[in-house]
């Protein structure tokens, strides 16, 4: 049986993590989104928030759930008997860092495997953070986020604001 984990941010999970996720799905038995802190963004979402974004999403995968998860990924993984570890590429920036990450991943545990899917027209032209950004200046974003998602945007964007 393989199980995968696919690690992210997800500050908020958009339509393209979501298209990795069903495409990842149907590659292994057992996929894990692993809703993780990266120490370089400020989020804003609470954890709690992205788990629940995420999980009202992947309700018709059966194979797919979703887990919070502090520390390094390839603990996480070794704690979950995971080997393969997925990740998307939109472009070139994304397969520098993607690689420069799978190599420390390698290098920390050599059972762990990445397997990077391409992202796809039109989900590789965002990311969380262009969405935001444009979102608080007050475009649609439901183009790029579910529809929940996009709703959850507005009200944290309105609290930050208000802070
Ligand atoms: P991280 O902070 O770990 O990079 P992200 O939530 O930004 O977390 O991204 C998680 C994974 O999803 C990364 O591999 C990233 O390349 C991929 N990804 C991000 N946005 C998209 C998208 N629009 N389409 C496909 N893959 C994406």
């Amino acid at each position: 049986m393989i199980t995968a984990v696919f690690p992210g941010s997800f500050d908020p999970v958009t339509r393209g993590h979501l298209d990795m996720i069903q495409r990842a799905s149907r590659l292994v038995d057992r996929l894990i989104v692993a809703v993780m802190v990266n120490t370089s963004k400020q989020p804003l979402f609470s954890m709690a928030d992205k788990v629940a974004m995420i999980s009202a999403e992947v309700q018709d995968l059966p194979n797919v759930e979703v887990q919070a998860a502090t520390g390094l990924t390839v603990d996480f993984m070794a704690k979950m008997h995971a080997t393969v570890l997925v990740r998307g590429l939109r472009n070139e920036q994304d397969f520098g860092y993607e690689r420069d990450i799978a190599w420390m991943n390698k290098s920390l545990n050599d059972q762990i495997e990445t397997i990077c899917l391409i992202a796809r027209p039109p989900y590789a032209y965002f990311s969380s953070s262009l969405i935001k950004e444009v979102a608080k200046m007050g475009a649609d974003v439901s183009k790029y986020v579910p529809d929940a998602v996009a709703q959850l945007l507005q009200t944290r964007l309105r609290e930050r604001a208000n802070e």
